[in-house]
């Protein structure tokens, strides 16, 4: 029987292997996570922890921190801007039916009814109005909102029903593979355990999908095969989480959970959009162990009496210049310099007046997060501001009080998005046998998307194996990401 690598088991990872599950071919699954069973919510959730340790702890480190973990928010629709760019790949209809896929999977295996958010068309009539009025494009979206406090029970069920229908699957957990390479047709993986290294061993494989995520992006640029691909430079988006009282966007969040808004702005032409809204939820510190950046999310159960939602200025570089992963680290770390080693907060108020928060009692927004008071303009950009106080105050059009003194920032909030790789419609790479999924090819920025490429590979390689398909389909030439996708 042939053999298959799977590195990674994220959103992508997992529906993989769910088509691979009893396919013609021996998959090896590694992920330096520990099994899903034995995965945690976050401590400081948990309320057993009151901050990061100064080393991210395994909820943070890789294998415990995305999206299908953490949130866990899907996009169901098939759009061409939000969530990912598989709608240029494989088209609308192609990619709605993978989502669909997704969206019964996940529904399926819900431990409780979730429900999908839809919006009306009155709704739909009333914030396209409303945003022509404050200047913003609005893009349509379905949702599904499955909450952190669900993710384990989800992720855990699909995984089980995949164990039982594939008795074709090995499982290498808390296994980082430390190269990948080309060998001759086939691709030999050196893997190591994670936390207690020294059992390194090689082997070879017929088949490699990578589905390391973001967060194995820099990896993958280390691996032999990665100059042989054809890439373009990545987008980095820049900017801060905003909280606000939940009653100053209760109409939108009733009416559509997170509405897509995107905005130009007026000095630099920069495109500024909205991110992961959580209506009641949480801010939360995202540790990368030599940084922290901040992140937010809600539970199903769990609510506070804030919304928070990110507000990112999206750029595009041109060489010379190829690091742009490294820009927004750079300015994230500044930040933590600033706050003595963590995320910074600053009141709306202050930053427009050009001063440091130096308390936040009796300010009218609560925080969720105890993070340093500060002045995040000693860090960022002025350009990079600039975007962000203009597209509050667009937004406080559409919800009335956004834009009031009391409304919080916190910083970093950073987006680096892997290189952009040629993959053909299967998710394919120039090299045969070889597939990048989900958001380390760059093609997917959201839960939804990253499955639907895992989807895409799994069927290829399940038809080649059984001799059914043996043609490669070309691959579609890497584009620039100079108009900004919105994750999930
Ligand atoms: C905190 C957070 C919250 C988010 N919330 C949402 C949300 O609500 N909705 C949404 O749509 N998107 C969200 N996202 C984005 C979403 O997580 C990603 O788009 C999605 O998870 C991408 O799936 P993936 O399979 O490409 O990567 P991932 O899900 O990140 O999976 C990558 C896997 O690869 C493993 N790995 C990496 N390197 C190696 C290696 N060398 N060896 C072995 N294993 C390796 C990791 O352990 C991990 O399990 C969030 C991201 C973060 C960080």
């Amino acid at each position: 029987m042939q053999k298959l690598a799977l590195v990674g088991l994220g959103a992508s990872g997992l529906f993989a292997l769910k088509e691979l599950a009893g396919a013609d071919v021996e998959v090896h699954v590694f992920d330096v996570g520990p099994a899903y069973a034995r995965r945690y919510p976050c401590p400081i959730d948990q309320g057993k922890l009151e901050v990061c340790p100064p080393k991210a702890c395994s909820y943070c480190a890789p294998g415990q921190s995305a999206g299908s973990w953490n949130d866990f928010k899907v996009i169901l629709s098939a759009s061409p801007v939000i969530g990912g760019r598989l709608h240029d790949l494989i088209g609308e209809a192609e990619l709605q039916k993978r989502l669909d896929r997704v969206r019964a999977t996940i529904l399926e295996h819900a431990p409780v009814a979730i429900p999908v958010v839809t919006p009306n068309e009155e709704d739909l009539a009333w914030i396209k109005k409303k945003a022509a009025l404050a200047g913003m494009t609005y893009h349509y979206q379905e949702l599904l909102h499955c909450g952190s406090d669900n993710a384990p029970a989800i992720n855990t069920s699909i995984l089980d029903e995949i164990v039982g229908k594939g008795p074709n699957i090995v499982f290498h957990w808390d296994t980082k593979v430390l190269s990948a390479s080309r060998s001759g047709q086939r691709f030999a993986v050196r893997h190591d355990h994670y936390r207690k290294p020294g059992q390194e061993k090689e082997e070879i494989f017929d088949y490699l999908i990578v589905s390391v995520g973001r967060g194995g992006a820099h990896w993958l640029t280390q691996q032999e095969f990665y100059r042989a691909l054809d890439i373009q430079p990545g987008q980095v988006d820049i900017g801060v989480r905003v909280e606000t009282s939940c009653y100053f966007t209760e109409e939108v969040d009733r009416r559509f959970y997170e509405p897509k808004l995107y905005f130009r702005s007026r000095r630099h032409n920069d495109v500024v959009r909205n991110f992961c809204s959580n209506p009641r939820g949480f801010v939360t510190p995202e540790n990368h162990r030599d940084y922290v950046l901040v992140n937010g999310h809600s539970k199903m159960f769990e609510k506070s009496e804030n919304n928070n939602f990110a507000v990112l200025v999206s750029k595009t570089f041109t060489r010379p210049f190829k690091d742009p992963q490294m820009y927004s680290q750079t300015i994230a770390k500044v930040v933590n310099m600033l706050a003595g080693g963590g995320p910074l907060i600053q009141r709306l108020g202050d930053l427009r007046a050009g001063r440091r928060t130096k308390s936040l009692d009796n300010n009218l927004v609560k925080p969720t997060l105890e993070a340093e008071c500060g002045d995040v303009s000693l860090a960022y950009p002025h350009r990079i501001l600039e975007g962000i106080i203009e597209y509050i105050d667009a937004l406080d059009k559409i919800c009335p009080g956004v834009a009031d003194a009391s409304t919080l920032l916190y910083a970093p909030e950073c987006k680096s998005y892997p290189d952009s790789i040629s993959v053909s419609k299967t998710m394919e790479t120039t090299i045969p046998n070889l597939y990048i999924i989900g958001d380390s090819s760059s093609w997917t920025r959201g839960v939804g998307q990253a499955a639907t490429s895992g989807i895409l590979a799994g069927e290829a390689v399940r038809a080649r194996s059984s001799g059914a398909s043996k043609l490669l389909p070309p691959a579609v030439p890497a584009q620039p990401s100079s108009s900004p996708v919105a994750a999930g």
